[in-house]
C-alpha cells in the first residue's frame, strides 16, 4: 500500500548523511508513483512534487537534522497541507439545533456515519435527534431506528410516504421545539449522481438551512469518491467530508486528494462498522500516519527544539517578566526549562523586547536552580503576599533551600522589579488598544 511504499522511500532517506540533488529527486519520483497508484489525482501529484522539490533544494538545511531528515520533514508538512493543514471542526450554530446534513452516494455509509456522529456528541453530552430522510431504500428508515435504539437516541420519522423535505422540516422543526443539540438528517442516495437527487437535496437544504453539509464519501472508491466530491460540491456546496471505511484496503489516495481537489475538509473519518468508529479527522495525524514515522517525527521535532533553545533563551529572561506570583513565576521556570510554549506566548504580547528594565532580570542555569529553591522553600501565603516577607522568613527561607539571605533578598527585589515592569507593560498594551478604537 501507499503506507509501505512511502516509508521504504523515507527509510532510504533517512540513512543518508548527505542528500544529493540526483537523491531528492530519486525520492520525489518514487514518491510519485506510489501516489499515483494509491490513486491520488494526478495533478494534485504533481504539485505536491513540485513543492516539496522546490522546498528541498531551495532550503537552507536546518543544523540539527541530517539532510535526510530535512527531506522527509518536508514530505511530512507538504502532505499535512495536501489534507488541509490544521484540524477542520465542525461549524456549530449560534442557536440550538445545529443541523447536519449526512449527504451521499448509496452504501457509502451516510445512515452508519450519523449515528456515529449521534455516538459522537453523545460523549460530549450532547443531545442529537436523527432525522430519517431516506423514504427509498427498503429498510433504511428501520436501520436508523434499530441505530438510535441501540445508541438510546431518538429518530424522527414520518413513514415512507411523506416527502423527505418535509421530513427534514419538521425534525428540524421537533428538534428545536425540544432543545436538542444537534439534529442530524439522514438522506438518500442513489448509485450515480443524478438531477432528481440533487434536486431533492438542494430543496431540503433550503429547507433547513444546514449549518453542516457532509458529504459521505467512500475511501475504498479512490478518484471516483473525489469525482464524487466535486459534483456534489458544484451542485449543492458542502461543508465538509466523512470519509468512511478508512480500517478497510484502501489505498488512501481519497484522503489525499479530496481537500485539494474541491477544497472540502475531511472533517471525520470511519474506521469500523460499529458506532465507535469515527475519528475528528487531523491531517498531520494522518500524514505520519501515511509516512510511518510516529518515532521518526518526533526525533525531528526534538532536533529542531534543540536549534529553538538558542532563541527560546534569549527569550526566557523577557518571559520572566510577566509573572504575577512566586507560583507564576516558578510555573514560568519551569515551561521555559522545557522549552515549552515560550515562543506562542511571546508572540501574542507586543513590543515585549522594547521594555525598559530588561536587561536588568538576566539569570543563568545556575541561578534558575537556586531560584526555584528558594521560592519551593516559601509558603503558600508567602508566594502570593510577598509583602510578608519580612527578615525572620527570609532567614527561614534561605536555611531551607541551602542559599544565602542575600539570595533570597535578590531575589524578591527581582520579582518586585519585574512586578512594576509588568505594571508598566499592561498600561502599555492598554494604551495600544485605546489608540486602536479611538482611530
Ligand atoms: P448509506 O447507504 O450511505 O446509508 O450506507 P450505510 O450507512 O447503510 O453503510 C453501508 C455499509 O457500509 C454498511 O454495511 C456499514 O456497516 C458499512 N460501513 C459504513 N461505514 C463504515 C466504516 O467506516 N468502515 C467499515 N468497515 N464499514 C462501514
Ligand atoms: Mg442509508
Amino acid at each position: 500500500g501507499l503506507s509501505e511504499r512511502m516509508q521504504s522511500i523515507m527509510r532510504k532517506l533517512r540513512g543518508k548523511g548527505k542528500v544529493t540533488e540526483a537523491d531528492v529527486k530519486e525520492a520525489m519520483r518514487e514518491v510519485r508513483l506510489a501516489l499515483l497508484e494509491a490513486d491520488v489525482n494526478f495533478r494534485v501529484v504533481r504539485d505536491f512534487v513540485n513543492r516539496v522539490k522546490e522546498r528541498v533544494v531551495g532550503q537552507e538545511v536546518m543544523r540539527s537534522l541530517t539532510p535526510g531528515q530535512q527531506v522527509i520533514k518536508v514530505v511530512n508538512e507538504e502532505l499535512t497541507q495536501l489534507m488541509g493543514g490544521e484540524r477542520s471542526k465542525l461549524n456549530q450554530a449560534l442557536r440550538s439545533p445545529t443541523v447536519i446534513m449526512m449527504v451521499g452516494l448509496q452504501g457509502t455509509g451516510k445512515t452508519t456515519s450519523s449515528g456515529k456522529l449521534a455516538r459522537y456528541f453523545q460523549k460530549q453530552n450532547r443531545r442529537t435527534l436523527l432525522v430519517a430522510g431516506d423514504v427509498y431504500r427498503p429498510a433504511a428508515i428501520r436501520q436508523l431506528e434499530v441505530l438510535g435504539e441501540s445508541l438510546d437516541t431518538p429518530v424522527f420519522s414520518l413513514g415512507d410516504q411523506e416527502s423527505p423535505v418535509v421530513i427534514a422540516r419538521r425534525g428540524v422543526e421537533k428538534a428545536r421545539e425540544e432543545g436538542f443539540d444537534y439534529v442530524i438528517i439522514d438522506t438518500a442516495g442513489r448509485l450515480h449522481i443524478d438531477e432528481e437527487m440533487m434536486g431533492e437535496l438542494r430543496k431540503i437544504r433550503e429547507q433547513v438551512s444546514p449549518d453542516e453539509i457532509l458529504l459521505v464519501v467512500d475511501a475504498m472508491t479512490g478518484q471516483d469518491a473525489v469525482n464524487v466530491a466535486e459534483s456534489f460540491n458544484q451542485q449543492l456546496g458542502l461543508t465538509g467530508v466523512v470519509l468512511t471505511k478508512l480500517d478497510g484496503d484502501t489505498r488512501g489516495g481519497a484522503a489525499l486528494s479530496v481537500k485539494a481537489v474541491t477544497d472540502c475538509p475531511i472533517k471525520f473519518v470511519g474506521t469500523g462498522e460499529k458506532t465507535d468508529a469515527l475519528e475528528p479527522f487531523f491531517p498531520d495525524r494522518m500524514a505520519s500516519r501515511i509516512l510511518g514515522m510516529g518515532d521518526v517525527l518526533t526525533l525531528i521535532e526534538k532536533a529542531q527544539s534543540a536549534v529553538d533553545q538558542e532563541k527560546a533563551r534569549d527569550l526566557e529572561r523577557k518571559m520572566r517578566t510577566l509573572t504575577f506570583t512566586f507560583d507564576d513565576f516558578l510555573d514560568q521556570l519551569q515551561q521555559v526549562r522545557k522549552m515549552g510554549p515560550l515562543e506562542d506566548m511571546l508572540s501574542m504580547l507586543p513590543d515585549v523586547g522594547q521594555m525598559k528594565g530588561l536587561k536588568n532580570v538576566q539569570v543563568d542555569e545556575k541561578q534558575l536552580v537556586r531560584v526555584e529553591a528558594i521560592i519551593r522553600s516559601m509558603t503558600p501565603q508567602e508566594k502570593s503576599h510577598p509583602e510578608i516577607l519580612n527578615a525572620s522568613r527570609r532567614k527561614r527561607i534561605a536555611r531551607g533551600s541551602g542559599t544565602t539571605v542575600q539570595d533570597v533578598n535578590r531575589l524578591i527585589k527581582q520579582f518586585n522589579d519585574m512586578k512594576k515592569m509588568m505594571k508598566q507593560f499592561t498600561q502599555m498594551a492598554k494604551g495600544k488598544k485605546k489608540k486602536k478604537r479611538g482611530g
